[in-house]
């Protein structure tokens, strides 16, 4: 059993993590610092200055007004503390402290401008999908998750806990964790059990549920 039914990658979920490139909530793994696709490993062209990893389209979008006004500060103290010091010195080229602390600003400008229009750009993509899957029918939904490329696998990791987290109740993941986890195959079964008795009890183990 790999597929899993309780949860469909291809509905949008903007507090999900989402891969622009393969256009769903894939599962991921997580390096300390960025989100990477367990599909494509964030190899869908990147805009740089952004990550590759995949983005929380909720995030950006509290971060996209930021973006814009540190830009627009940026860019007006640089430019006009450039302009004065021009100014001042009568159009001759002297560099000073001044003039440094000018365009650096103007550099800062640039950079910030770049992440600005990098989540305006993802969320341009974000927003044509999820526009396009509310318009599809909850079967149309369901088809097409099971058609994508990529199917999220159980995994009985923190990343998968995390993941899985995003989309359900922590006691719905612990019910995944249940049904998936221990049918997987005897050894890890055993494996739990071992683990389970040590943790808890001496309780026996519960029977596993008969499929
Ligand atoms: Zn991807």
């Amino acid at each position: 059993m790999k597929n899993i039914p309780e949860i469909n990658h291809c509905i949008p979920n903007p507090r999900a993590y989402w891969c622009p490139f393969c256009k769903a909530h894939n599962t991921y793994d997580f390096d300390g610092e960025s989100y990477f696709c367990n599909a494509c490993y964030g190899a869908w062209p990147s805009i740089p200055g952004s990550s590759t990893s995949m983005i929380r389209p909720g995030q950006q979008l509290r971060w996209k007004p930021v973006f814009i006004v540190v830009t627009g500060l940026l860019f007006l103290v640089g430019v006009s503390l450039g302009l004065e010091d021009l100014y001042r010195t009568g159009g001759n080229w002297n560099y000073s402290t001044f003039f440094g602390i000018a365009v650096m600003l103007v550099g800062f400008g640039v950079f910030s401008g770049f992440c600005a229009w990098a989540i305006h750009h993802n969320l341009k993509q974000w927003s044509a999908w999820a526009s396009a899957q509310r318009r599809k029918s909850p079967e149309e939904l369901r088809q097409e998750a099971l058609d994508h490329p990529f199917q999220p696998e159980y995994d009985n990791s923190e990343d998968f806990t995390e993941w899985a987290e995003q989309f359900l109740s922590s006691e719905e993941v612990e019910q995944l964790h249940e049904k998936y986890g221990e049918s997987e195959d005897g050894e890890k079964r055993e494996a739990r059990i071992v683990l389970r008795v040590e943790g808890e009890s001496q309780e026996p183990p519960p029977p596993a549920p008969g499929e």
